[in-house]
């Protein structure tokens, strides 16, 4: 049997000016982790956020969460918090910095950070004789994580927040961007992101100062002299100018690509309207705008979960369980965490489906099939 096209969770999806910025690249031999297109990109993704945000853009998200780790003062040995409900991204820098991570639970709601367990932590914590150094919160699928109340106990305790808005650009809370809310704020555009620039990043600083830094580091931390002079271990974080140009052609595009993604959600909404025992993953108010990156849903059981994923892969359409838990990971299993089985119960039960802005009615179409063969 000839199957058909396969139906990706999230791929790229170009704008057709991508090769415009690009060719601008060539033409002036920036061939570069440096150039016009990279300072645009910074400008393009400034503007975007408002709020006067000074943003590096840089080779990858992870990148960006290390040198945001970096600005905020965390050295080797300390103790640093990080949802766990995660891709494993937002917590391997605290590793590459020989710092210990302390792994959070989620809540009902949003599936991010728990405050009142981020409360607890932090309590326990210092009670041990170890105040943490900084909490990595995530905007999980583009669901902006409970601002208020994370923000409150940040400023409580006087931790500093680095947001991992990897998955999140175009997500509000409260009428604000997502990315803009911790002391510094990391993005993503890695190929299956909301836009991308095959690969990259960008961290988002609240001052010249701290943008400046983190591009010194991000460039092998050149001091100021005509020879190779360096008083600081570097990195090769830079992104190229080529890239960027991507970049550049996504960002003329990137409200119409969140309106798409929540068009896809919205199809999944309705569709599971006749299907109330399985949640679709929704904003819990209006509060909360999320760019619905990926589209989830939550079935009865693990057994369930994976009979659909099977299922839907026969047709060759692509689904994917939830993040798998940070704690639960083996590289990670040692280190201490603190919760009440929320993020476990979505990881068994979570689906992610096909979410991608390019998705054609057909595509749909063919979701919607192979759905109603499953649940009729
Ligand atoms: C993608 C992602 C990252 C890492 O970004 P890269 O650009 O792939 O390095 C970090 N955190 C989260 C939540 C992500 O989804």
């Amino acid at each position: 049997m000839q199957l058909l096209p396969k139906i990706w969770l999230s791929s790229p999806h170009m704008s057709g000016n991508e090769t415009k910025y690009v060719q601008d690249a060539f033409d002036a031999n920036w061939i570069a982790p440096l150039g016009p297109n990279v300072d645009g990109l910074e400008k393009d993704i400034e503007k975007f956020l408002k709020q006067g945000n000074h943003v590096a853009i840089l080779s990858s998200g992870t990148a960006a969460l290390h040198l945001g780790l970096l600005l905020l003062g965390v050295k080797a040995g300390d103790e640093v918090i990080c949802q766990s409900m995660t891709f494993s991204g937002s917590a391997n820098p605290i590793l590459y910095i020989g710092a210990f991570p302390i792994l959070i639970d989620s809540e009902k709601d949003t599936w991010n950070l728990c405050p009142v367990t981020l409360e607890q932590a932090i309590i326990d914590r210092i009670a041990k004789g170890k105040r943490p150094k900084a909490i990595i919160a995530v905007h999980l699928y583009g669901m902006p994580f409970k601002v208020a109340e994370i923000m409150a106990i940040s400023e409580k305790y006087k931790i500093p927040v680095l947001e991992d808005s990897a998955e999140a650009l175009g997500s509000t809370y409260k009428g604000q961007n997502c990315g803009t809310f911790g002391q510094v704020g990391a993005l993503s555009f890695n190929g299956n992101k909301i836009i991308t620039t095959s690969g990259g990043g960008a961290l988002v600083c609240k001052t010249l100062k701290h943008k400046e830094k983190a591009i010194y580091w991000a460039t092998q931390s050149r001091d100021d002299a005509p020879h190779y002079q360096h008083s600081e271990i570097g990195y090769n974080y830079r992104m190229s100018n080529i890239c960027a140009g991507i970049g550049r052609g996504q960002m003329e595009v990137i409200n119409l690509r969140v309106s798409q993604r929540r068009a896809v959600n919205t199809f999944y909404v309705e569709y599971f309207k006749d299907h109330k025992e399985i949640i679709v993953f929704q904003e819990p108010s209006t509060d909360y705008f999320s760019n619905h990156w990926l589209s989830a849903i939550i079935l009865n059981s693990f057994e369930q979960r994976e009979a659909l994923r099977l299922t839907l892969e026969k047709e060759n359409i692509e689904s994917r369980p939830l993040w798998k838990p940070v704690h639960l990971q083996p590289v990670f299993a040692q280190y201490p965490y603190y919760g009440n089985n929320i993020s476990e119960g979505l990881f068994e039960k979570g689906l992610c489906l096909p979410s991608g802005s390019n998705l054609s009615k057909p595509d749909l179409q063919r979701i919607k099939l192979v759905l109603d063969s499953f649940f009729n």
